[in-house]
């Protein structure tokens, strides 16, 4: 049995980064950039007005004092996308709305809160900067400019910028394809009755939630009987369809637990089987060619932690992040802990912020069977094997989970 650290290098060292693809941008978030984009345009890709107002040239207004202000006749109006071009001549001001183009011989304007004007003429009554309020093509991105995006996240925040741009296809690094089989002749879906000795699945539809905030839609994903030959139909679809495969269940020792039988019959080199973890134990890691292949123990808390600990880095290695395990911070206990003498144990835990520095505590229920404590859990603690208490202030190791409220 290997310990978790081994486990989790074993997983890094065989989760390779995926090549890389060209798809629409909107359908690019939360993936990694692969490439420089080049602008096709400028940005602002014309000068434009940054408020509603008036726009003026500077020069009729350097000698202008309240005592003596100027006074441009207003002689227009310009709308944002008003495709005419306007000009304005000397001793003039057009009105002008916010992304409306600056009329050619205009080079500020003054913002309406400001502006005094009375029977149609503007008054100005101290000299205006040039450049005020306005937004200069090419200021911010020149057209044919290299910016350089590789290694970005694709946020909402980039997906907008490059719309700005009008880029409509990026080159990111692929998601993997994945596939889920949850085995047990015991789970069924929810909405139907539960019959003696039934339960329902909790790790299909939390593995679908956990690899959709990855932005990840398994191609593949079914629930199966503990059934030799159909475990082995679904699994031998899963591993020629797939990147990863993610098994939840029967990777233990019960008499009906068939996978690593059906793993070893269809290929699938084993990595390693079973950890020095609670909850999760018995996890399996193994390939098939280039396929990834995780065995999670069927427990609910087991397949969450099995996920976060390994499943997660590969995704996030896969498709190319810079980091890719859950990021962990040293946090002071607020409660003391007795570790395993050698197992490391992923305590499911919650933060509190009140008064000063955050503190992390476990929490109740931390059963590999349960799962109401993660309703409040915003991470693990992971507790190193030892058998020294670790005691209350105690500095301790906290992984955030992504989706957790902070
Ligand atoms: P196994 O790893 O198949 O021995 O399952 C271990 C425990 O996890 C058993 O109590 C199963 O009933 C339970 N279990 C297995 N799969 C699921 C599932 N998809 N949802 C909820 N519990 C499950
Ligand atoms: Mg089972």
């Amino acid at each position: 049995m290997i310990s978790y650290p081994e486990a989790q290098k074993k997983v890094i060292r065989h989760a390779r980064c995926l090549p890389a693809v060209i798809i629409p941008l909107q359908e690019s978030a939360g993936c990694v950039i692969a490439s420089d984009v080049c602008s096709p345009i400028n940005l602002p890709c014309f000068d434009n007005s940054a408020m509603d107002g008036y726009a003026l040239n500077a020069a009729d207004t350097v000698h202008s004092s309240a005592k003596d202000p100027a006074r441009l006749k207003i002689c227009g109006s310009i709308r944002a996308g008003s495709p005419k071009r306007k000009i304005l001549r000397r001793g003039k001001a057009f009105r002008i709305m916010t992304g409306a183009p600056i009329p050619a011989g205009s080079d500020a304007m003054i913002e309406k809160e400001n502006a005094l004007v009375r029977n149609n003429v503007l008054i100005v009554s101290e000299p205006v900067r040039k450049g005020r309020n306005i937004r200069y093509c090419g200021e911010e991105i020149s057209k044919g400019s290299r910016i350089d995006l590789r290694e970005t996240l694709v946020t909402p925040g980039v997906i907008g910028f490059l719309s700005g741009l009008g880029v409509e296809k990026i080159r990111i690094y692929k998601k993997p394809r994945f596939s889920i089989v949850a085995t047990g002749d015991e789970i069924i879906s929810g909405g139907r009755k539960l019959g003696r000795g039934q339960i329902y699945d909790s790790n299909t539809p939390m593995l679908l939630a956990a690899l959709d905030a990855q932005s990840i839609t398994p191609g593949y994903v079914r629930r199966i009987a503990d059934r030799k030959k159909s475990l082995k139909k679904a699994l031998s679809r899963a591993i020629r369809q797939s990147d990863v495969v993610i098994l939840t269940g029967g990777v233990s020792v019960g008499d009906f637990d068939h996978v690593k039988e059906v793993f070893k019959e269809l290929g699938v080199k084993s990595i390693f089987w079973k950890v020095l973890q609670k909850p999760g134990r018995p996890v399996f890691f193994g390939k098939k060619d280039r396929v990834l292949v995780f065995g999670l123990p069927g427990n609910p808390a087991s397949v969450h932690a099995c996920f976060y600990q390994y499943v997660y880095p590969a995704i996030r290695r896969m498709m190319g992040h810079q980091s890719a395990f859950l990021p962990e911070e040293k946090m002071i206990l607020k409660r003391e802990i007795r570790p395993d003498r050698e197992k490391t144990l992923f305590l499911k835990a919650s933060l509190e912020r009140l008064f000063g520095a955050p503190r992390c505590v476990a929490l109740g229920y931390q059963g590999s069977h349960m799962l109401s404590s993660l309703c409040r859990s915003q991470g693990f603690i992971v507790v190193p094997p030892g058998n020294k208490t670790l005691t209350k202030n105690q500095k301790v190791q906290f992984q955030h989970l992504p989706e957790a409220a902070r």
